[in-house]
């Protein structure tokens, strides 16, 4: 291997949401290369880390050459959260693949596994869709491809683009689908907001922050009932049983009554 990049997660607004390791690996690097250089510099300031700081977003992913070429210890940390999801990440993974790096992703931060989480939608299975394309045949595409989803969906979106999301997504399911609008996590003003496609449309006038669009499953699977063996098998694989497997039975869209047959009669048997 010619070196090491180590993708760093960093606080998605916390800034007290940050591993031991992700301030390890900081401190050590020879060079932190990062999306934005006042973003990464205020979180150093504040952990007291004196590592040099490169530039490096979508627009100057040229530079990625030089790097590995000048060090063998680099971490990389995008403007919040994961770094390859839904950022240049992604890109510089490849890169440094392609110039023999070793590439290590540390677990940390993401905005998407905590709202998907409150939402309070089942988990169990879903899909992260990250950004939609802003317009044109792309984004006809990607919500075509929606119609016929039935899982739980997880969208990224800026507040600029919300509104236009929000009515292009209420043209696929109706206006009585249900959401949850997941802002500001882990800051000051953080908010779920749950309802239906046409109530946020009608709530969210102006918005502002950053948010994450949890929809709620297609009701077919609810009226239809999910696959009951399937889950079961699913979360007994995860090791749950017992009154934790007929919680999570239940979130995936069991009555109370199913869950715990499923729960306590098979597990007797
Ligand atoms: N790499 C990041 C991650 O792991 O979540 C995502 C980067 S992407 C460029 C930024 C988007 O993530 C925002 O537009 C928003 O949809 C979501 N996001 C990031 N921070 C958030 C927060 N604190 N609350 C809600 N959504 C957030």
């Amino acid at each position: 291997m010619k070196g090491r990049l180590v993708l760093v997660p960093t606080p998605i607004g916390n800034l007290g949401d940050i591993t031991l390791r992700a301030l390890e690996v900081l401190r050590q690097a020879e060079v932190i290369a990062c999306e934005d250089t006042r973003r990464t510099a205020k979180l150093l300031r504040h952990y007291g880390i004196h590592t040099p700081l490169v530039r490096l977003d979508q627009h100057t992913m040229n530079r990625a050459g030089k790097l590995f070429e000048e060090h063998r210890y680099i971490a990389y940390a995008s403007d919040a959260g994961t770094p390859g999801i839904s950022d240049p990440g992604a890109e510089l993974v490849g890169l440094a693949r392609e110039r023999g790096f070793e590439v290590e992703v540390l677990p940390g931060p993401t905005a998407l596994v905590p709202a998907l989480v409150v939402s309070g939608f089942p988990s169990v299975r879903f899909v992260f869709e990250g950004f939609l394309p802003v317009g044109g045949r792309n984004r006809r595409r990607r919500l075509e491809a929606l119609e016929r989803e039935s899982r739980t969906v997880v969208l990224y979106e800026s507040p600029h683009h919300l509104r236009k999301t929000l009515t292009d997504l209420t043209a696929v399911y109706g206006p009585e689908h249900p959401l949850a609008l997941v802002r500001e996590l882990s800051k000051k003003h953080e908010e779920v907001w749950r309802g239906t496609l046409a109530a946020a449309l009608a709530e969210f006038t102006e918005p502002r922050g950053e948010f994450v669009i949890v929809l709620g499953p297609r009701p077919a699977q609810s009226e239809n009932g999910p696959d009951a063996a399937r889950l079961y098998e699913e979360l007994r694989a995860q090791g749950l049983s017992g009154r934790k497997l007929a919680e999570e039975l239940e979130r995936a869209g069991l009555s109370r009554n199913q869950a715990r047959e499923w729960a306590y009669r098979k597990e007797e048997g």
